[in-house]
């Protein structure tokens, strides 16, 4: 199967075949037009498989298709969450949002922990459409207003079990109360203990299921 036949646009076929990616990997292959179809979904797979390109790839189409034009700097929403839970992965998903998306008029920002939260503020404030974030500092600029997500349509839980394994559920559980009802939800983990299907279950309405 080639990415052409998954019915993505010129901009993100072109960006593709520059990274050098021929075909898409089974993930990519079975996701892709779950999420292009606009359903929940639940991916069982490992880092490797070729995971973030599965969910970043369709997001930045689907963003591009609703997108009103290019909306003046500011003037931007969150239309999309990423929540990753460390630094390194969510520094990797910005950097694949970059390469999938350079043909789109489309802004992400990545922000974790750690670090100052001033150069991030002020990324804010120029309007991102993609934010991928770790949990705990999603949360510190939410409580100070730095962050709305009121206009948020899609939302990804990336290495849910990990995200359990360093202690970030109870955070998670915060984040999503503050995200609207009606949006497309994609969760992915490496493995599904039962506190992981209870989770997603939380999360997600009605999703497709793919395992790799
Ligand atoms: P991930 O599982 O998302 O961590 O991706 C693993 C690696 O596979 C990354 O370095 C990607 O750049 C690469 N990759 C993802 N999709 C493809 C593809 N369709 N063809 C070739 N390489 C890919």
């Amino acid at each position: 199967m080639s990415f052409e036949q998954l019915q993505l646009i010129a901009p993100v076929l072109e960006a593709l075949s520059n990274e050098g990616y021929t075909n898409p990997t089974p993930i990519q292959q079975q996701s892709i037009p779950i999420i292009l179809q606009q359903q929940d979904l639940l991916g069982c797979a490992q880092t490797g498989t070729g995971k973030t390109a599965a969910f970043a790839i369709p997001l930045l189409q689907l963003l591009h298709q609703q997108g009103q034009g290019i909306p003046p700097r500011g003037q931007r929403n969150i239309r999309a969450l990423v929540l990753t839970p460390t630094r390194e992965l969510a520094i990797q998903i910005g950097e694949s949002f970059a390469a999938y998306g350079k043909y789109l008029p489309l802004r992400h920002l990545v922000i974790f922990g750690g670090v100052s939260q001033h150069a991030q503020v002020e990324a804010l404030r120029k309007g991102v459409d993609i934010l991928v974030a770790t949990p705990g500092r999603l949360l510190d600029l939410i409580n100070q207003r730095y962050i709305s997500l009121q206009h948020l349509q899609f939302f990804v839980l990336d290495e849910a079990d990990r995200m359990l394994d360093m202690g970030f559920v109870h955070d998670v559980k915060r984040i999503i109360t503050k995200l609207p009802a009606k949006r497309q939800s994609l969760f992915f983990s490496a493995t599904m203990p039962p506190e992981i299907q209870q989770l997603a279950n939380a999360i997600l309405n009605n999703p497709a299921k793919v395992e790799v």
